[in-house]
């Protein structure tokens, strides 16, 4: 028997891990410590009441035999399908309901969507980065070239002519974990660049519900997009479905290798190795779409935005660079004098009792940055902000 020998070539997932641990090692010596967790990328506020009301309905259908259900259609109800399209078309963004294809998360559908292409391609990815693209990348036994984020591009890197061309190009905006998010015309630039290269680009918009103004939620608000991208949303972050499981990836009709329709492709994917997401979570998703449940899901969101910006507030209060923390729940700050991502780590988790997540741990150049997240509760939020001041004014 042998096994998928690319395994051994990921590195060791310790992230979560380490962090764990030398929290749980803090508690041990400290018990009466009161730590906050602004390390989560999970969200905290409940579903709202229409999705829950739908939920319900659904639910007691499920129970009727004249209303009960049995497998969904391949790529999701019709209704489903018809709410995503029309959440893209109140932007302007025209996506035909058989572009959309629901499945039960944004992280199945980014590692999975690899099937489609073949094995041994290149894939464009920057760093720092959500490491599945990373690892999904090595499990297919492609071959990986890096894109920096760093300060001098706000952590949003464009290709130039020395960007070597690339299969699969992974862009996420708003970026977990830099929380960067691009504008239209550097958009533009990796569209140009992709449709040169023949590279498609898989979009991350897993985060778009916290943009705001003018920046776009979507690649394919961007001239060209159709021909080059595929796109991940989710209803995780936008309307707290990260226990609740409900997803949708666009492919649109023009994207083709050669004359192989890549919709295709991923509708055959879908129907051979995914049997759907259940009638009930569908009835979910399709009300937190709904004018109402938009209108609610919002309250959560500025729920979010609000623990962000008195993130923000503090670190501009202390002089300390970061990107993000508007259109975006994630904050990620330059650690003050020149320490290290889990020297900060130490050091905010035994003065200011607060826990945050080390930049290192997405990449080479997360080294020296630290991510803050803005899903926590607002009363501890604003706790470990007055805390992380009051920390770093007696350090540096
Ligand atoms: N994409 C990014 C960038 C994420 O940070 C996450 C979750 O943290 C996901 C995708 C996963 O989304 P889902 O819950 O839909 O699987």
């Amino acid at each position: 028997m042998k096994v998928n020998e690319n395994f051994g070539r990921m590195k060791p997932s310790y992230l979560f891990s380490e962090i764990a641990k030398r929290t749980a090692e803090f508690r041990e010596r400290n018990p009466q410590a009161d730590i906050i967790r602004l390390g989560i990328g999970d969200v905290t506020r409940p579903l709202c009441p229409a999705v829950v009301e739908a939920g319900k309905k659904a639910t007691e259908e499920m129970g009727v035999a004249e209303t009960f259900r049995g497998y969904a259609p391949d790529g999701g109800y019709p209704f489903i399908r018809e709410a995503v399209s029309r959440y893209y078309g109140r932007r302007g963004v025209n996506i035909a309901p058989d572009e959309i294809f629901v499945s039960d998360g944004a992280k199945c559908d980014v590692g999975n969507i690899l099937d489609i292409f073949a094995s041994g391609i290149t894939a464009l990815v920057p760093d720092p980065v959500y490491p599945v693209y990373v690892d999904t990348n090595i499990m297919a036994g492609n071959e990986i070239v890096y894109i920096g984020g760093n300060a001098g591009n706000g952590f949003l890197p464009v290709p130039d002519e020395t960007t070597p061309a690339a299969d699969v190009i992974y862009i996420c905006s708003p970026n977990n974990p830099t929380g960067a998010v691009y504008d239209a015309e550097q958009l533009k630039k990796w569209v140009d660049y992709a449709r040169n290269c023949g590279g498609v680009i898989l979009f991350d918009a897993a985060y778009e519900g916290f943009v705001q103004g003018d920046l776009p939620h979507s690649i394919f608000e961007i001239e060209g997009a159709r021909e080059c991208a595929i796109e991940f949303g989710s209803l995780s972050k936008t309307a707290g479905f990260t226990g609740t499981r409900c997803a949708y990836t666009v492919v649109p009709k023009e994207l083709k290798s050669g004359d192989v329709s890549l919709n295709a492709l991923w509708a055959r994917r879908s129907a051979t190795k995914f049997n759907g997401v259940s009638y009930i979570v569908q009835r979910m998703a399709e009300a937190a779409l709904s004018d109402e449940g938009l209108k609610q899901i919002a309250e959560n969101l500025a729920y979010y935005e609000e623990n962000a910006r008195i993130i923000s507030a503090a670190l501009d209060e202390l002089g300390i660079e970061y990107t993000g923390g508007r259109n975006s729940p994630y904050i990620w700050l330059k650690c003050p004098n020149g320490m290290g991502s889990w020297e900060f780590f130490d050091l905010l988790l035994s003065k200011a009792n607060v826990v945050g997540t080390p930049g290192a741990g997405f990449g080479v150049n997360g080294e020296g940055y630290f991510r803050l997240t803005a899903f926590g509760d607002r009363e501890r939020t604003a706790e470990a902000a007055e805390r992380i001041k009051k920390t770093l004014r007696e350090e540096i």
